[in-house]
């Protein structure tokens, strides 16, 4: 039976029917990064463009941007910004007529004050529609110890779950320039924990969580954030299915119980991203080709019109130049960029043509 949903902010019972058809239908959303309205606005356009579901989520910096740098509290900066741009595909998503899901990147232990605070938030938000304003949050404890990780994870997701939401957790570490690791990966390193998630551990994240609410993993299998020179890593999606294996038969589940996460998905190849989805991946973060995406649009326009970037009027021959450099021109230029690239994501993806929105 095909599930449809109503168009707009997916969450709860919506979002996990969203999940369990991404896992039938063996395709995975993309999840991006947005930092201000123009890539907001593109991703949703390309969403209604190539009939995908979208995951739209911010990082702690994303969200403080999104407030504006002149903000001078920071904290308030990264809160506010996320509940910015959660108000706003609340407004535009219906409009747009397509199914978003609204989430935040990762928090490690400095930043739980901040996924606390966009709680109540939608704490807030819930006490006046009956819907939280986030679909889920990521906490990212993943540097340190198993047993702490899951201990703040279950604090949270015990206030999550009232409010129909879901918790994205980490399991080992994605590597790459954010995180400070990711260049030493080799290929003695696959019983490293803290570079490929063990299915042990998977296993014991979720005996602890599953009886609390809905999560999901995002496993590391050799991915990296950020795009670097071929060779520096190896992924090895096979560790998604071990987890799954064993989870699936220690609790005598049907296949591929977990609801699991791609990180750092820039930049890979086609078919390993194919095993992944196969493995349960309905969720692949792609940020750094969007940046890209955008710089390299815009970069056209001032390529194409370099004068029209530095003279209002040309001292040459006294031309105007105001419809260049209009913001509306350039800056449309880089979402149609990013909204470009971003559907071949989706077709990467094989999430064209599968939206739930009806
Ligand atoms: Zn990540």
């Amino acid at each position: 039976m095909t599930t449809h949903l109503k168009p707009g902010v997916v969450t709860g019972k919506e979002y996990r029917q969203l999940i369990a058809a991404c896992k039938e239908g063996g395709y995975a959303l993309p999840a991006v990064n947005v930092v201000g309205t123009n890539v907001l606005n593109a991703v949703m356009e390309c969403a209604a463009k190539a009939k995908s579901d979208v995951i739209i989520q911010m990082s702690n910096g994303g969200a403080r941007f999104f407030a504006g740098e002149g903000l001078p509290d920071q904290h308030k900066a990264r809160v506010l910004g996320a509940t910015s741009v959660a108000q706003h595909v609340h407004l535009l998503a219906e409009a747009y007529g397509i199914c978003a899901v609204l989430h935040t990147d990762h928090a490690n232990r400095k930043l739980v004050p901040w996924v606390d605070g966009l709680i109540d938030q939608s704490e807030m938000y819930f006490e006046k529609t009956g819907k939280p304003l986030f679909s889920s949050h990521m906490l990212d404890l993943s540097a340190e110890p198993l047993e702490d990780n899951l201990k703040e994870c279950a604090r949270v997701l015990k206030r999550l779950t009232p409010l129909g939401m879901s918790l994205e957790i980490e399991l080992g570490v994605t590597g790459g320039e954010e995180d400070g690791i990711g260049h030493e990966l080799s290929e003695g390193d696959v019983g490293n924990p803290k570079l490929y998630t063990q299915p042990e551990d998977v296993l014991r994240a979720y005996e602890v969580l599953s009886p609390l609410g809905h999560f999901t993993v995002a496993a590391s299998f050799g991915n990296v954030h950020g795009v670097y020179a071929p060779g520096n890593v190896k992924l090895r999606p096979i560790i998604l299915k071990n987890s799954q294996d064993l989870v699936a038969k220690t609790h005598d589940l049907n296949a591929r119980p977990l609801d699991l996460v791609f990180h750092g998905g820039s930049g890979t190849p086609n078919n390993l991203i194919r095993e992944a989805v196969g493995y349960g991946v309905f969720k692949m973060n792609i940020d750094t080709d969007l940046q890209f995406a955008l710089a390299h649009a815009v970069a056209a326009q001032v390529d194409k019109n370099p004068r029209a970037f530095k003279y209002q009027v040309d001292p040459d021959n006294q031309k105007p130049y105001k419809s260049i450099y209009d913001p509306r021109k350039w800056l449309r230029a880089g979402e149609l960029g990013v909204a470009e690239r971003l559907e071949e994501a989706m077709r990467d993806l094989g999430s064209v043509g599968k939206t739930l929105a009806q």
